[in-house]
């Protein structure tokens, strides 16, 4: 049978493991998330590949010298706290050897495949060039950034690479890696960045020097419902297609799902996800998707109606449109305005 795209998967990725403490970041988020592409018949259209181990030197090309040093310093032999959130194990390290394998795989299999699906741990959208990305209190659960990786290898190869984040928390550490580089464009819908970690992701941070402009964030109030994240996702397209990617890179954080965790205050339905997915695949250039966020039913319900959209596909999903206050609104148009007046100047 013919495949629908590529999934890189290992279960080495399950090896950074918080025991003995509880940890919302777990193994278990991989079996939530495979769960959830096998019960909407997901899985069985992809192709699936474990990338090999690779030297975690490569993730100097997008952290610095003395924050990878720390990283490899720490939880050799026990778990250990790199700051109150995020956890490493001594089975992260061998976790984080797949994970620098991951480039190889993308790189071959980019010209085959229209639409890469990686499913990996630890997490990365927080982890910035020196560790805390744009100044963030911690490192959020992330250790190594992944999803800024491969597109520091695109981009260096020669592509146009927008990254774009829907993750509730804003993307900060890809957009500290590359918050002077005009030439990756990052767009990134979040939950307001007043309301929530990291507190970072403004409408007027955009982007620093000849990079002024190229950092889009469009904040969303608590609350906010399908309505106003699909308005969202329709000023996120218009930018998208003016800057004409050749490859688009994309941190899939499913957290925003209605009740898949206590610590974002969104509101989506399936149909947001679902209407997400389809509209990225209007843009027919080769798509890597990146999972980030989602910790229980977003995973189990979110990320099958995400990637079905991609597919073309109607929500399997479809559990019903959640809808926004007109106060909601109001606070959502502001910070529409205010984005729109920091672009222009
Ligand atoms: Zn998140």
């Amino acid at each position: 049978m013919e495949k629908d795209f590529l999934l890189i998967y290992s279960d080495d990725f399950k090896l950074h493991s918080p025991e003995p403490y509880e940890h919302p970041e777990s193994p278990e988020r991989l079996e939530k998330a495979l769960d959830g592409l096998a019960k909407y018949k997901l899985l069985e259209r992809a192709r699936k590949v474990e990338p090999p181990k690779g030297d975690v030197r490569i993730f100097l090309k997008v952290h610095s010298e003395d924050y990878f040093n720390f990283v490899i310093s720490k939880g050799r032999s026990s778990v250990e706290w790199l700051d109150g959130d995020t956890y490493i194990s001594p089975g992260t390290h061998r976790a984080l050897e797949r994970l620098a394998g991951v480039p190889e795989i993308v790189e071959r299999e980019l010209s085959v495949w229209n639409l890469i699906l990686v499913i990996p741990r630890p997490p990365g959208h927080h982890a910035g060039k020196n560790g805390r990305g744009l100044g963030a209190p911690t490192l959020g659960f992330c250790i190594f950034n992944i999803s800024s990786l491969i597109a520091k290898i695109l981009e260096d190869r020669g592509f146009r690479v927008v990254m774009v984040d829907f993750d509730a928390h804003h993307g900060n550490g890809s957009q500290d890696i590359f918050y002077n580089d005009n030439s990756v464009i990052h767009i990134d819908i979040h939950q307001d960045s007043s309301t929530i970690y990291p507190g970072t992701g403004f409408p007027w941070q955009t982007g620093e020097g000849n990079a002024k402009g190229t950092k889009i964030n469009i904040n969303i109030p608590p609350f906010s419902g399908d309505d106003i994240f699909k308005d969202a996702v329709d000023n996120a397209f218009k930018f998208l297609k003016d800057y004409n990617p050749e490859v688009m890179i994309v941190d899939a954080g499913f957290d925003g799902y209605l009740d898949d965790n206590y610590m974002v205050s969104l509101n989506l339905s399936s149909n947001s996800f679902n209407y997400l997915g389809k509209t990225l695949n209007r843009i027919s250039v080769p798509k890597i998707i990146v999972v980030e966020g989602g910790y229980n039913t977003g995973l189990k319900k979110a990320l099958p109606s995400f990637l079905a959209g991609l597919l073309g596909k109607d929500d399997p999903v479809n559990d019903g449109a959640t809808s926004s206050t007109p106060g909601t609104w109001d606070r959502y148009r502001e910070r529409l305005k205010e984005l729109t007046n920091n672009l222009k100047s």
